[in-house]
C-alpha cells in the first residue's frame, strides 16, 4: 500500500527547511520507520523526515498544519503499541537531533534533544559523575523523546519512578508549529498548571518534545543482585515487603520470573543458565544499589534470604559473586519478552494492579484463562515490586496458531475486566498507541475521555499530530 501523496508545494517546502540530509523517500530506506519490529503493524507515509533543529521541527510542523498533512513522530521506533507507525503523511524522525545541551551535576540535572538514545543518555551522565536511572531492554535504540512520549518505566521504577518522574523541564513543538520552551532545572516551580505532563505520555498527539530537563541522581556503584526462588506470587510478595522494611530505597528492582520463563530462556536464548539445580514455580530478581562499595548490602541481602528460607517464604536463593554472575541473572529477565516467541502464538497484557493485590490477581486471572482455554500457557512476569505484571498467554502446545492468536480481544476484556474490578490499569507503562485505543474507552470514563478529547481538540484541533493513536 502507497501512502497518498504530500498536497502541491509541500515536499519543496519541507525540503527547504530540511535540506537533502533531512529527507528520505526512497522506499527501502523508509522501510525501518514504516514496519513495527515485531511485524504486528506495518504503516505507510510519504516521506520521512529528520529535523535537525528545534527550529527545523517547528518549521515542518507548522508546513504540515498549514496543509493538513499528518505527522507521525519517531524516535528509535521500539514501542510495543503501534504508536510510532505511521498513517500517511510524513514520520518525523527525531534521531538527528541527538545533542547533549549540557550537564549540571551540581544540580543534578541535563539537558538533552529528543533524538538521544537512552544508553547514550545513561553514559554522559556516568561521565558526570552521576546516574539517570531510566533502564529497559530497549536502551540501546529507543529514544529519550519517545521515553517521555510513552512515559516508559523498566526495571528501576520501584526506587526511581517511571519516565515522568525524571523530568524538571521540556520543550515542544505544539501543533500549530510554536515552541513551547520550558527548560528549567528547577525542584520547586509552583506557578500554575504542570504543563510538562501533558506531553509526557500523549504519544505524540499534542506535540513534538524537542529537548528535555532530566533529573540525575548520586551514582550507586555499589550493586548486590540475587535471584529468590518461591512457591508463588504471594510468597514473592512476602519476600518483597521484607526487603523493603530492611533496605528501604536500597531496593532497586524486584522482579517476578515465573518457571515457564525459565524454561522458556534457557531453551530459546542464548547465554541464559537456570541457576537452581532443581525446577521452583517462580523465581524473583532482586537488586539493592547504594553509594560507594555498597557497604552493607551484601550482608543485608544475605541476612534476609537466610531468614526467608528458615521461614519457608522462600525454597532456595543464589546472591551474584561477581558482574558475570549478575549479569547472568539479569539475562533470564531481560529475554523473557523475547524468548516466547519461539513457543507460537502469544496473547499480550501489560497490566497493574496494587502491589499488594498482585498475588490474588495471578491466582484469579491463571483461573479464568485456564477455564477458557485448558492448556493455554501463562507466562506471568515482570516488575512485581510496582504491580505491573505483563500477564502473556502462550498458545497451547500443538494449537493452532491463528485460531489461538483470533480470539485476542476475547482473553484481554477477559484480564482487564478483572483489572478493572481490582482498581488496576490496563496498560501500566507500555501506553496506548493503536493496540490499546478501543480499550482506553471501555475502561476510563466518559468524563476522563471526554477531558482527553477537549484537551486534544483545543492544542490540535487540525487533528494533525498523530492521529487515530491514543483516542
Ligand atoms: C525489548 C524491549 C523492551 C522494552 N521494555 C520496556 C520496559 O521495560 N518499559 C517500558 O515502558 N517500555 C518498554 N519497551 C517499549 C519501548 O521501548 C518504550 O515504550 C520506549 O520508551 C519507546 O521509545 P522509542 O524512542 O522507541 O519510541 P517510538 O517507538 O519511536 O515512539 C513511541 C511513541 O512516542 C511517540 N514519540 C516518539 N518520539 C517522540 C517525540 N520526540 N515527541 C513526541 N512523540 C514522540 C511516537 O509517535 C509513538 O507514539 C520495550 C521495548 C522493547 C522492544
Amino acid at each position: 500500500m502507497t501512502a497518498n501523496p504530500l498536497p502541491e508545494g509541500v515536499i519543496e517546502a519541507l525540503l527547504g527547511v530540511v535540506g537533502r540530509k533531512g529527507w528520505v523517500d526512497d522506499a527501502g530506506a523508509m522501510e525501518p520507520h514504516l514496519i513495527e519490529a515485531r511485524g504486528f503493524w506495518r504503516g505507510t507515509c510519504a516521506a520521512v523526515v529528520r529535523p535537525a533543529s528545534t527550529e527545523e521541527t517547528a518549521r515542518v510542523i507548522e508546513i504540515c498544519a498549514a496543509a493538513g498533512v499528518p505527522v507521525t513522530p519517531q524516535g528509535g521506533n521500539t514501542g510495543l503499541q503501534g504508536g510510532a507507525v505511521p498513517d500517511g503523511g510524513i514520520v518525523l524522525s527525531m534521531g538527528r537531533m541527538n545533542r547533549i545541551r549540557a550537564v549540571d551535576p551540581l544540580n543534578h540535572t541535563m539537558t538533552v534533544e529528543a533524538g538521544c538514545v537512552l544508553a547514550a543518555i545513561q553514559d554522559a551522565a556516568a561521565e558526570a559523575g552521576c546516574l539517570f536511572p531510566l533502564s529497559l531492554a530497549a536502551e540501546g535504540s529507543c529514544q529519550i523523546g519517545g521515553n517521555l512520549s510513552t512515559n516508559a518505566g523498566g526495571v528501576q521504577v520501584l526506587r526511581y519512578g517511571n519516565a515522568r518522574d525524571l523530568v524538571l523541564g521540556l520543550e515542544v513543538v505544539l501543533p500549530d508549529g510554536r515552541v513551547w520552551e520550558r527548560l528549567r532545572g528547577l525542584r520547586k516551580d509552583n506557578t500554575g498548571y504542570d504543563l510538562k505532563h501533558l506531553f509526557i505520555g500523549a504519544e505524540g498527539t499534542l506535540g513534538v518534545i524537542t529537548a528535555a530537563v532530566l533529573k540525575l541522581y548520586p551514582k550507586q556503584p555499589g550493586r548486590e543482585s540475587a535471584m529468590a526462588a518461591v512457591g508463588d506470587a504471594d510468597q514473592a510478595l512476602g519476600l518483597f515487603s521484607r526487603m523493603c522494611d530492611a533496605c528501604g530505597d536500597a531496593l532497586t528492582a524486584f522482579e517476578l520470573i515465573p518457571r515457564l520463563g525459565m524454561e522458556f530462556a534457557v531453551k530459546h536464548m542464548t547465554g541464559v543458565v537456570d541457576p537452581f539445580a532443581d525446577a521452583h514455580p517462580y523465581y524473583t530478581l532482586i537488586e539493592l544499589t547504594g553509594p560507594e562499595g555498597g557497604t552493607g548490602l551484601k550482608e543485608a541481602l544475605e541476612t534476609i534470604l537466610a531468614q526467608a528460607l528458615d521461614d519457608g517464604i522462600a525454597d532456595d536463593a543464589v546472591i551474584a559473586a561477581s558482574e558475570a554472575q549478575r549479569d547472568e541473572l539479569w539475562r533470564v529477565r531481560e529475554v523473557l519478552s523475547d524468548c516466547q516467541k519461539f513457543e507460537g502464538g502469544s496473547i499480550k497484557h501489560d497490566v497493574s494492579v496494587p502491589v499488594s493485590r498482585v498475588g490474588e490477581f495471578v491466582r484469579r486471572a491463571g483461573k479464568a484463562v485456564e477455564a477458557a482455554l485448558p492448556g493455554v500457557r501463562i507466562l506471568a512476569f515482570g516488575h512485581v515490586g510496582d504491580g505491573n505484571i505483563h500477564y502473556n498467554l502462550s498458545q497451547p502446545v500443538g494449537a493452532d496458531t491463528d485460531a489461538f492468536v483470533a480470539r485476542w480481544d476475547e482473553f484481554n476484556h477477559m484480564v482487564h475486566d478483572l483489572v478493572a474490578e481490582m482498581d488496576g490499569s490496563f496498560s501500566a507503562e507500555h501506553g496506548i498507541g493503536t493496540l490499546k485505543r478501543d480499550e482506553l474507552v471501555r475502561y476510563k470514563s466518559s468524563v476522563e475521555v471526554g477531558l482527553m478529547r477537549t484537551l486534544k481538540r483545543t492544542l490540535d484541533p487540525k487533528n494533525i499530530m498523530n492521529p487515530g493513536k491514543v483516542l
